[in-house]
């Protein structure tokens, strides 16, 4: 049996969802402006008033989970609501595209065909090195060479 565990809820998401759980409920917000104070009505008591902040309300909700429709309500009404970002694409590359000296992208397959040419290039001077410092700075060339196609799904025939 396959069982998918629901991600918990972050912070943001709960406030999101409050808020709209605050509209639903018809909570209405009230600006006291000589002290700039805010104001959120209770649903499950008529006629009582909630004062609430930015960062607080006075109700036991908030005070026992950090978080309640009156104080969803204040940041939705003063637009203070968190943004969510989407994660990015789980299969996304990661690997940063190749640029040319310029900084420009090279399209990755042309890319990708230059470095095999060069590892290829490499390969073949390296069986007529002539020195043992031609040697090392072919391995030094072969080992960067390497580098850029790590990540890469393209194997290269020895
Ligand atoms: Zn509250």
């Amino acid at each position: 049996m396959v069982t998918r565990v629901k991600a918990p809820e972050t912070r943001d998401q709960a406030i999101i969802r409050l808020a709209a759980q605050a509209r639903e409920r018809g909570v209405q917000i009230f600006n006291y402006d000589p002290t700039r104070e805010y104001f959120a009505t209770s649903i499950s008591e008529p006629g009582t008033l909630h004062r609430v902040t930015a960062l607080s309300c006075d109700c036991l909700g908030f005070l026992r989970f950090g978080r309640c429709t009156h104080h969803s309500a204040l940041l939705d009404h003063i637009g203070e609501l968190p943004v969510i970002v989407p994660d990015p694409e789980p299969n996304a590359a990661t690997v940063a595209p190749l640029t040319t000296s310029g900084g420009y992208p090279i399209p990755a397959p042309a890319a990708l065909a230059a470095v095999l040419q060069a590892r290829a290039e490499v390969a073949r001077r390296s069986k007529q090195a002539r020195s043992t410092a031609d040697f090392w700075r072919l391995q030094a060339a072969r080992v960067r060479l390497d580098q850029l196609t790590s990540g890469s799904v393209i194997t290269v025939a020895a």
